[in-house]
């Protein structure tokens, strides 16, 4: 496995210590798969402001469409075909399609009634249970013999920095036949590696990541949790990998469980940061496709700038998708690792 960096070294005459000439350490590095650049910088500290989080939640419910004395009224129902009740139910928790679709068979799931839940309140039995939820919508799906059942997707977009446009916590549950850019780029370049080192990318990733220590937090049972090398996100990324699962379909309920259980230790850590805003994906396989390892992504967001609601998504990697990271994954690895 080769973690490639360019390492640069800024020189500048500081004013803050009276122009003294300063030299100031980046790397861009290259993801080992993709070979997708992420820049590594260092100038703040890894702490974050947060807004006073309950003047911004305050009265969101009166027009929230997914609090329980609206959610039945005005969410769309699926086709009798698909799901012959209209929405999926499960305790308080509901699925129905997603009123702006951006592919054929997209749904959103909440977290149940609650309309606000703060992020350390996410235990891993609520976690696992909408992971379980989504996962009951995608066995229907496949059963239907459906041409988008291929690739079952979870996204998870928490509070308004990671794009979250309602408070109330949703799911966003798709099953696609369309693998997104960068899903599509690691399926392609995972078959490309099988082909050309004879190997699984993941458990040879997962096995040298472990060995060098740096960026590894630990395995829950078959699912192995690191900082990401080339990371996407300000405040890093964490990866978790499944061992032995190519495709969501192939994940137990026991693994739901060890994929929330660590989700809740990365929660509580980031929390520490400042951090209360994230996107989680899930990368999935088709079936049986033994190049490939189903991961998640879990990616921390803030603003750039809480007062002018400045997002931490800019031009660089808007338009060329080159992301910054504001701190070295080892040393984020190094707060993270109090919590495994
Ligand atoms: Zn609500």
């Amino acid at each position: 496995m080769k973690f490639e960096a360019l390492k640069k070294e800024t020189v500048m005459l500081d004013p803050r210590e009276g122009m003294s000439e300063r030299r100031i350490p980046s790397e861009i590095r290259l993801d080992p798969l993709t070979g997708r650049t992420a820049r590594i910088c260092h100038f703040k500290d890894l702490q974050w402001e947060r807004p006073d989080l309950e003047a911004l939640v305050a009265g969101t419910d009166s027009w929230c469409p997914f609090c329980a004395d609206k959610i039945l009224q005005v969410t769309p129902c699926f086709p009798k075909d698909l799901v012959p009740e209209g929405r999926m139910q499960k305790g308080d928790m509901v699925l129905f399609p997603n009123l702006a679709p951006y592919d054929a068979l997209g749904a959103v799931a909440t977290f149940g009634a609650r309309h606000y839940i703060p992020m350390l309140d996410f235990t891993p039995e609520l976690m696992a249970s909408a992971f379980g939820f989504a996962l009951e919508f995608f066995r229907r799906v496949e059963r239907s013999g459906h041409p988008e059942s291929v690739y079952h997707i979870i996204n998870w977009n928490y509070m308004p920095p990671s794009g979250g446009s309602l408070i109330h916590p949703h799911l966003q549950v798709f099953s696609s036949s369309s693998a997104p850019n960068l899903m599509r780029q690691e399926l392609e370049a995972a078959e490309r590696y099988l082909e050309r080192f004879g190997s699984n990318f993941w458990e040879d990733l997962t096995t040298a990541e472990e060995e060098l220590g740096e960026r590894y937090l630990g395995k829950i049972g078959r699912t192995r949790w690191m900082t990401t090398y080339a990371p996407m996100g300000v405040a890093g990324d964490v990866l978790a990998v499944v061992e032995n699962a190519c495709c969501t379909l192939d994940l137990a309920p026991q693994d739901l469980g060890d994929i929330a259980e660590g989700l809740a230790r990365v929660m509580a850590e980031y929390d520490k940061m400042g951090i209360y805003s994230f996107n989680m994906n899930v990368f999935t396989g088709t079936e049986d496709d033994d190049a490939f390892r189903l991961h998640l992504v879990f990616s921390p967001r803030t603003y750039f700038s809480l007062q002018l609601g400045t997002p931490d998504v800019g031009a660089l990697r808007n338009l060329y998708n080159e992301s910054i990271c504001m701190a070295f994954p080892e040393e984020i690895n190094e707060l993270l690792k109090k919590g495994f």
